[in-house]
């Protein structure tokens, strides 16, 4: 028996999360006793995974299952799992895996527990915390199925080294045409930017910016922080930013280790999709915003003045420490 889990992948190489659910899985694994084995699809960096606790990969190399298709994704790793006995299997909060893990959970009769945020309380009865209200609360959550599914939260549990031996087992799946009534045949993406899944680092809009020909600062405060941009809803409404960016409630997520929003009131529904961000900066001219309750660090300013001040100055901090 092992705790499996699904290490992310993107063009041979591995997300950020996958370090963030191997650590995950590896405490999990020390908790019960037995050991991690990851099942990763054509990745070409297996080796890695054994600095955060991974001592088994299950490698797909299958041009079939190169781009991520939910359906065929959760029969493979149901498989996976089979193989290896696991009755628990980690897997990442990303918007794939979420789509991934309804099916998953079907395929391996599991209880699924998304948005978990620490190490499991107690693993007999299996108790795990998520957040829970939109990021204003928690809930302690036991799963009672034999078999369990736990979607860790994005930079909740963090990467963390723990190395062992690792060994790299080819693995073939079976699949059929069927799993594949659905498929993406050509993907455009952004290419050289921060996701906003993935990054450490976002940078966010509002409608204080007053129009979509005033990105530019705070696209070029992003390149300097290496961040991801985002915007707040009616921004995206508005179109001047693509709908990609918009986050909060019915946009997407975000859980980044800084959250800088500029020219956001901080309305509640915004408020909700960015409180997992560890620390969050506000820049808003007035000082009664919301946002700034919500606030680690608040400037009261101009976007205008502030923003470009702000990235003069990082830009000379990373010459100065280049
Ligand atoms: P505003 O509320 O107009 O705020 C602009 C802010 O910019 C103000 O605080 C102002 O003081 C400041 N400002 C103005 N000029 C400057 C300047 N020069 N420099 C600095 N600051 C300046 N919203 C979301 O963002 N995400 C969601 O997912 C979402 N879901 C929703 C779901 C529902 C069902 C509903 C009803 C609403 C939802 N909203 C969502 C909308 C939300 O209620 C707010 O209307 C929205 O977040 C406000 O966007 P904003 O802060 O950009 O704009």
């Amino acid at each position: 028996m092992s705790v499996l889990v699904y290490t992310e992948s993107d063009n041979g190489k591995f997300k950020k999360n996958a370090w963030e659910v191997s650590s995950y899985a590896y405490e999990v694994a020390k908790q019960m006793g037995v050991a991690v084995t990851a099942v990763s699809f054509n990745a070409g960096e297996n080796e890695l995974l054994g600095a955060y606790g991974v001592s088994k990969v299950l490698d797909i190399s299958d041009d079939g299952l190169k781009t991520f298709n939910a359906k065929a994704y959760a029969k493979v790793i149901a498989q996976a799992a089979e193989k290896e006995g696991a009755k628990i299997v980690i897997v990442s909060s990303s918007t794939d895996t979420k789509y991934l893990a309804s099916l998953l959970s079907a395929e391996l009769g599991a209880g699924y527990v998304p948005n978990v945020v620490a190490a499991p309380e107690s693993t007999s009865p299996f108790v795990v915390k998520r957040t829970a209200f939109s990021n204003k609360g928690f809930a302690h959550t036991q799963i009672n199925s034999e078999t369990k599914l736990i979607g860790v939260s994005n930079n909740a549990f963090g990467a963390i080294t723990n190395k062992v031996d690792i060994k790299v087992e080819s693995f073939v799946p079976t699949t059929s045409d069927a799993l594949f009534a659905v498929k993406s045949v050509e993907i455009d993406k952004v290419v050289g930017k921060a996701t906003i899944a993935d990054a450490d680092i976002v940078v966010s809009g509002g409608r204080g910016l007053k129009g979509p020909e005033n990105w530019g600062m705070l696209e070029e405060l992003a390149d300097v922080l290496g961040a991801a941009t985002a915007c707040s809803k009616p921004v995206s409404d508005l179109g001047w930013r693509p709908h990609g960016e918009h986050v909060g409630q019915t946009g997407k997520p975000v859980a980044s280790n800084l959250y800088i929003a500029v020219g956001i009131s901080g309305a509640i529904q915004h408020l909700a999709g960015v409180s997992a961000s560890k620390v969050k900066v506000v820049i808003n001219t007035d000082p009664e915003a919301p946002f700034f309750k919500a606030a680690d660090y608040g400037i009261v300013g101009d976007a205008f003045e502030v923003l470009p001040q702000l990235t003069e100055k990082l830009k000379e901090f990373k010459a100065q420490n280049a």
